[in-house]
């Protein structure tokens, strides 16, 4: 468990050396109970608002509440806590020292709950603020989720083999939602079925992940994409006769064959 726990201070120091986790922003959550062989013991009972059956008993890591990724990347059970979700799957005990978890816990563990409920090996859920993917969802022309791929997806996979490659099920859209709120939980809950990250837009993105590094590469790959994006912008803004050109549909095409990659998350 040291080690996952040593994993998730290293992505929550990458998180902030790419500017994507300012002041308390970003959270996440990873599921430990392969490491708890019997109960442990929890602390004072605190309500989650939902009921999640499928994650009753189990054990997570969550981020603190006002606490920040920087902090969390050098001292992770000072900025972060492991906690029980009850029997009964309404409530959470923590498991030694209590931090307050996020804000956003409930809509996390909803997810958690979902991949739990699929038979899923997700162990991982990151929100994080990605600077060049939440300048692009400020482009209503490519928001568009109602074909697939959604444009915004196909813009990324163009840019360079590597994002299809390791991004086959490319990005969702949710709408703009107040954060925490019900409805953004629920929005991303059914997007995240499809895809491995899902786009807040004008906030940031929602991944899962076999594990937080996993979530993280899913994350960093979509927006190394959107970056080039916009650096290939840059020189159209200076020369408005040159868009940025992209892989062809059939150079997209060749390595969704030759990698046979998959259309739709397996589990
Ligand atoms: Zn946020």
């Amino acid at each position: 468990m040291e080690n996952v726990i040593q994993s998730i201070a290293e992505v929550c120091g990458y998180i902030w050396q790419k500017g994507w986790g300012e002041r308390n922003g970003g959270n996440l959550t990873v599921n430990l109970t392969e490491f708890f062989t019997s109960d442990v013991l929890a602390g004072e009972q605190h309500p989650l608002g939902v009921t999640l059956p499928h994650i009753a008993g189990q054990y997570f890591y969550v981020k603190g509440t006002q606490k920040r990724m920087r902090d969390l990347a050098h001292k992770p059970m000072e900025n972060g806590c492991i906690i029980r979700i009850t029997d009964d799957g309404t409530a959470y005990k923590a498991v030694g020292e209590y931090v307050p978890p996020t804000s956003e816990l409930p809509s996390h563990l909803m997810v958690q709950d979902y991949l739990q409920h699929t038979g899923s090996a997700y162990k991982a859920t990151l929100h994080t603020h990605p600077i060049e993917l939440v300048a692009l969802s400020h482009h209503r022309a490519l928001l568009d989720d109602s074909v697939r791929p959604n444009r915004l997806t196909h813009t990324l996979w163009s840019m360079i083999p590597e994002t299809l490659a390791f991004a086959p099920l490319g990005i969702g859209i949710v709408p703009y939602q107040v954060p925490g709120s019900v409805e953004l939980a629920q929005e991303t809950l059914s997007k995240i079925r499809d895809y491995d990250v899902v786009l807040w837009e004008k906030h940031g993105v929602f991944a899962v992940g076999q594990d937080i590094m996993d979530a993280f590469d899913q994350v960093d790959v979509l927006n190394k994409a959107a970056r080039i994006y916009l650096d290939a912008l840059t020189y159209t803004a200076a020369h408005p006769d040159s868009e940025p050109e992209g892989m062809t549909d059939k150079a997209m095409q060749d390595v969704q064959r030759i990698f046979n990659l998959p259309k739709q998350r397996p589990c």
